[in-house]
């Protein structure tokens, strides 16, 4: 295949009948059948490559796992359910009681929960540190420390973190290097090219890119997937044939649809700089960001999320939200609609204050996905809300 993330995000289909369909067809099949009881046994051996049943593959999973894999640079994949299942998976599918994961402080809310909350009810903990200081993150490393799991930019501080430190400090430890590159999509970063052996995906997000359907996505080196596999197909997080055919077609829009969101945001972000109404704007490609040279080295643009800190904390933050007119309220991102959330008040309101705070979640803080609207009347539609909720 090309090596072209367009022309292999929209050329790279296995999956075709013998109907000579231009288009992937939907398999919405559980079980595929075989010729005869030999060649049943040899493709449940593993000798015969071949589909047995959809929890284990299926031709719309396989094509949507192609294509991401050509996009990131990985050998092979799994795809799964949704983002949280491919995370749940990625961790306890490598690990096992008494390990130890070594995590940027930094995490999607249902992560941080995992990290902290389910893994230890198995004997498997975690510790967290801060990308402030690199050069602490030495003395955080445990004799029995496995895995290195981190995201960049983060959700939602916008966090940038060193990929090619990562990928150095988890060689030099023997560490797993997992990053959830959902924000940046494998069109504006590859974390596999700096040392990252497992890279996992939320697919619900820009790859579907129209807020429809859940998915995720653990791609990474044979020998890992493989582990994964076995783990993936007797547990069962198995993404339906529909969901797979979603994603993949989307994969064919995904470098134009980033492409657009990636133009809005910055245009966005410019414009809101220094606005009298706003403490702080935030996105990787402003020369402001406090990582802006990590983001101009390891992203090819600086994705689709811009967050704005409004003057006056909560109140005034919730009155800004109640303001807008045409901006989606819902914690979702990475739709063609613009989507304005909250963090402090419902994301991550389960996280103190503090630990809020460690993590760079201000109560003024809102996070905007940017849609493909025209960014005039985006950005009219923040301005109005601004000037009405002072
Ligand atoms: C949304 C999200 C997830 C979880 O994905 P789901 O598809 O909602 O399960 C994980 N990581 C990040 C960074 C996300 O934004």
């Amino acid at each position: 295949m090309s090596q072209h993330f367009e022309t292999n995000s929209i050329r790279i289909s296995s999956s075709r009948s013998n109907q000579k369909e231009h288009s992937a067809p939907i398999y919405l099949t559980s079980s595929f059948t075989f010729d005869s009881a030999e060649e049943a046994r040899a493709t449940f051996a593993e000798e015969l490559q071949g589909n047995i049943y959809s929890r284990y593959a299926n031709p719309n999973s396989t094509d949507l796992i192609e294509k991401v894999c050509a996009a990131e640079g990985t050998e092979d994949g799994i795809a799964t359910a949704s983002g949280m299942a491919a995370m749940f998976a990625s961790i306890a599918s490598l690990l096992q009681q008494g390990d130890h994961v070594l995590a940027a402080r930094s995490l999607f809310g249902s992560t941080h929960q995992l990290l902290t909350r389910v893994f230890p009810k198995w004997g498997i903990t975690s510790t967290y540190g801060d990308i402030s200081g690199y050069e602490n993150w030495d003395k955080l490393v445990q004799p029995n420390t496995k895995m290195l799991f981190i995201e960049t930019p983060s959700n939602p501080g916008l966090e940038i973190i060193d990929l090619e430190w990562a990928g150095k400090f988890a060689a030099a430890y023997n560490l797993i290097l997992v990053v959830d590159n959902c924000f940046a999509t494998p069109y504006l970063q590859q974390p596999a090219r700096w040392g990252a052996h497992i890279v996992t995906h939320s697919a619900t997000k820009y790859i579907d890119g129209q807020g429809r359907v859940l998915g995720g996505l653990i791609l990474g080196k044979k020998e890992l997937i493989k582990e994964v596999q076995f783990f993936t197909r007797h547990t069962g997080p198995a993404i339906s044939p529909f969901n797979a055919w979603i994603l993949s077609k989307s994969m064919e829009t995904l470098g134009v649809r980033m492409d657009r969101h990636c133009q809005n945001a910055l245009t966005l972000a410019e414009h809101f700089e220094g606005n009298r109404h706003l403490e702080d704007v935030k996105y990787p490609f402003l020369g402001s960001h406090p990582q802006h040279h990590l983001a101009v080295k390891q992203m090819s643009q600086g994705g689709g999320v811009v967050t704005l800190t409004v003057k006056g904390g909560v109140a005034r933050a919730q009155r800004f939200i109640d303001q807008l007119e045409m901006i989606s309220i819902t914690a979702n991102l990475g739709d063609s609609r613009s989507i304005i959330t909250h963090p402090a008040s419902t994301t991550h309101s389960k996280l103190s204050q503090e630990e809020r705070e460690r993590v760079g979640i201000t109560n003024g803080l809102i996070r905007l996905s940017v849609g493909l609207e025209h960014p005039d009347d985006i950005i009219k539609d923040i301005e109005q809300a601004l000037e009405k909720s002072k």
